[in-house]
């Protein structure tokens, strides 16, 4: 097993994406390249690499969507490499999630000092896309979840309260911090949006509901999702 770091790079043009291969494997960095949203998305839940340079036209869309993808479960550095200069994108990139930009054309020097900060900055983050307690496997990179082995089908809220679950596992999450977190709004009189959902989360990923193993109450304050046991 190699400790060198793992650059997933996200481009479609072939001659780029060859360029970064280049210079990136001769300052020993390991390299994976996507050149579409679809394979960028699963490229980064499968390899979790160090650091993310991503592209922002692609074939089939935009890296934003990406970026916002990877930031649903992880706080890998991501660095926007783009051929759009206005402040505009730098902004929207930014405030999706990026860690920083640059435009092309670049220096080689610059990109690989970028990728350098980036790794400083990150060291000893580690995120984990799949979390998997006794039989519940949650997939938060690809967006599925299992019980027992078999898909469960989460709306896209059921999906956003248990992804929130899931990345504070084993903590209690209050129902003021779920009804903020998942719906944008803070106010006593809709902690029964919490409930219901909830009720309705459980009917799919636990196997009794009366006794939940996974997703536990805290009577009068909130919900935990169970931390899976070390063994
Ligand atoms: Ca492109």
């Amino acid at each position: 097993m190699s400790h060198e770091p793992l650059i997933a790079v996200v481009e479609d043009d072939s001659r780029m994406a060859s360029f970064f291969r280049t210079l990136l494997s001769s300052h020993h960095y390991r390299v994976v390249i996507a050149s579409t949203s679809v394979e960028a998305i699963a490229m980064v839940t499968s390899f979790v690499p160090e650091v993310v340079l991503l592209d922002l036209g692609l074939p089939d869309g935009d890296g934003i969507a990406v970026l916002r993808r990877v930031r649903e479960w992880s706080s890998i550095a991501v660095i926007v490499v783009s051929a759009r200069t206005s402040e505009e994108e730098k902004v929207r990139a930014l405030d999706a999630g990026a860690d920083d930009y640059l435009t092309k054309p670049f220096g080689a020097q610059e990109l690989l000092a970028r990728i350098r900060v980036a790794l400083r900055q990150r060291k000893g983050q580690v995120d984990v896309p799949v979390l998997r307690i006794h039989e519940l496997e949650i997939n938060l990179g690809l967006r599925q979840v299992q019980l027992r082995g078999v898909e469960v089908h989460l709306t896209p809220l059921e999906f956003k309260i248990l992804g929130l679950l899931t990345r504070h596992v084993g903590k209690v999450l209050t129902h003021q911090q779920i009804l903020q977190e998942v719906w944008g709004i803070n106010a006593e009189s809709k902690f029964h949006y919490v409930r219901v959902h909830v009720a309705q989360l459980r009917r799919k990923i636990e196997l009794d509901c009366a006794r939940p193993r996974y997703l536990l109450t805290e009577a009068g304050v909130g919900y935990r999702l169970r931390a899976p046991e070390r063994d």
